[in-house]
């Protein structure tokens, strides 16, 4: 016979096993929902997952189930991700920040039989607990609390479920293609659908993903997963976190800029990640009080394109290194990141900035194409928009409950970005399909509009819409919000495109507004800006985000 290598399936359960073996002391620090810092350890935290998974057995949780989770970053949400993963159970993270309607719909097509929720969300489950009609168990994530039990029959305790578990129960060798959690996109347009993670597809993207090139984690690290675990599982920190022994500070519900600033000094990061929205309420808090973070030495930032002016002021400013990364809930998340090669290290630092602040290349394991509206395969070269393509290890294939495919006929998933691909690999997401401003036949990019305007002194936030208009079918509108105190006048803030943009690519006009409406992932929702714009360029207008 010829030899053979052991084969052992890749496993969620795998994963925490090996901190509790190899790295049971290092920290796993919790910001609580009901105030204070919570100081356990990746041991610990095996120990009350593996209680989980047997007080789930116990309560008839059957494999394959799906577990909610509508809760914050804390410490009892990883024991939850782990414990009903590690039993063979499905951890479905909700979205606490979705419509009422959004939330039943969910709830009732993941077919959840437990719903684990912290206590900020006691309030929003009890008044529609009538309408989650498959859930059999509430748990609440803490101990026993009287006033909450007068607030929802038949309310359960974690910490009490937990304590009714086996410390050694052991979890079963299962199949790697079984699915280990489940996210659901958030749905802008249309019912949201469910990614159902496999446990392979999980460790793939932890080992993966978290290459020197990656995500770069390593057991010297304090890591904090600001991205909510509800937010496409934290990117994975938690799954790599747990691989590579690292320190994992979890921020709990208080993400505001200064609360932020003080966990990084306090807690030791050095790397943190989210979307650019947080980072402008880190931005803000660090100028505010005019001291660099200690520790913090990088910032992976996606979910929508980082801003260049953020990247500078950062980096010049604070001595932070911001890397920029893409990807979505169908591609676990992580697609794309930006690390330089070889040969950019020698470039002149203007020209290095350029090639930073575009998405980045894949990791090995996910490959990327451009295709035109006709399917056909457009050149690598950095130059030719296309409607963005991928596969990989840890892509989805159908949908939770779909009975078709999601994918092309020969097997590549559409993102719904228009990008650009050079020869490296190298990725600029040129917008989102949807949101491309179509103007006389030619496509204006909303985003490079928005990093334009962001880049203004007076500029807070800002976003670019197609608004329709009589001649050129659409044209660009700036939304923004204004700096604390800052001043700009509309026509003072549209001459800061002369030069930058071709005439024609400038808008129209530009709105101010006090706040821009935002997703539950802290996405600007432009559709709503575009009903409420709709016929500013053609007529009457209502002046309201809200
Ligand atoms: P949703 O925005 O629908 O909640 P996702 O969180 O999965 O869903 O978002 C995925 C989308 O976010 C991508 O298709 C892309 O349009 C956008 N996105 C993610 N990262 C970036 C980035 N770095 N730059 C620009 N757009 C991004």
């Amino acid at each position: 016979m010829l030899g053979k290598m052991m084969r052992e399936p890749l496993l969620v359960s795998s994963l925490i096993a090996h901190a509790a073996r190899y790295h049971a002391d290092t920290p796993v620090v919790s910001v609580n929902t009901t105030g204070g810092i919570e100081h356990t350890t990746w041991g610990q935290v095996e120990i009350n997952a593996r209680r989980l998974s047997s007080a789930l057995a116990k309560l008839g949780v059957q494999s394959g189930e799906r577990c909610a989770t509508i809760a914050w970053n804390n410490r009892r949400h990883l024991e939850i991700y782990y414990g009903v993963s590690g039993a063979g159970m499905v951890c479905h993270t909700v979205n606490p920040r979705l419509s009422a309607e959004t939330l039943i719909y969910i709830v009732n097509h993941a077919d959840d039989q437990v719903l684990f929720i912290d206590r900020t969300f006691l309030p929003i489950v009890a008044k529609l607990r009538s309408a989650l009609s498959t859930v059999k168990h509430v748990i609440l994530m803490g101990p026993r609390d009287e006033e909450a039990s007068g607030m929802l029959d038949g309310l359960q305790f974690y910490d009490e479920v937990v304590a009714s578990g086996d410390a050694d129960y052991p979890w079963p060798s299962i199949d790697e293609d079984l699915p280990s959690s489940l996210c659901y996109t958030s749905g802008t347009t249309g019912h949201p659908k469910g990614v159902l993670y496999s446990h392979r597809s999980t460790v793939l993207h932890a080992l993966a993903g978290n290459s020197p090139d990656g995500i770069g984690v390593s057991a010297r690290d304090a890591v904090m997963p600001v991205v909510p675990m509800f937010h496409v599982n934290a990117w994975g920190v938690p799954y790599i976190a747990a691989a590579q022994g690292a320190k994992l500070v979890l921020p709990g519900p208080n993400l505001d800029g200064p609360s932020l600033a003080t966990l990084i000094d306090d807690e030791e990061v050095g790397l943190a990640l989210g979307v650019p929205t947080i980072w402008m309420g880190l931005l803000a808090a660090l100028r505010a009080r005019g001291t660099k973070p200690k520790s913090l030495k990088r910032t992976i930032v996606g979910g929508a394109a980082l801003p260049p002016s953020m990247f500078a002021a950062f980096r010049d400013e604070f001595g932070v290194e911001l890397i920029h990364a893409w990807g979505m809930t169908e591609t676990s998340p992580l697609g794309t990141l930006n690390q330089p090669l070889a040969r950019h290290i020698h470039l002149d630092p203007q020209r290095q900035s350029e090639v930073r602040l575009g998405q980045g290349r894949p990791p090995y394991g996910v490959q990327l194409r451009v295709v035109d509206d006709g399917g056909a395969v457009l050149p690598n070269d950095g130059k030719s928009p296309g409607k963005l393509q991928i596969r990989g290890h840890w892509i989805v294939s159908s949908y939770f409950g779909a009975e078709s495919s999601a994918l092309t006929s020969d097997g590549w998933f559409d993102t719904g970005d228009i990008a650009t691909l050079d020869v490296n690999g190298y990725m600029v997401i040129r917008d989102r399909a949807k949101d491309i401003i179509k103007s006389g036949g030619e496509w204006i990019s909303s985003v490079e509009i928005e990093n334009i305007a962001i880049g203004h002194p007076a500029i807070a936030n800002a976003a670019a819409i197609g608004v329709p208009h009589p001649k050129w079918d659409e044209r660009p509108v700036l939304v923004a919000v204004k700096k604390e105190g800052a001043n700009v006048s509309e026509a003072d803030l549209l001459a800061c495109f002369k030069g930058r943009l071709p005439d024609w690519q400038i808008p129209d006009k530009a709105v101010f507004v006090d706040v821009l409406p935002l997703s539950g992932t802290g996405k600007v929702l432009k559709n709503r800006l575009r009903e409420a714009y709709g016929s500013l360029l053609t007529g009457n207008t209502t002046e309201s985000t809200q």
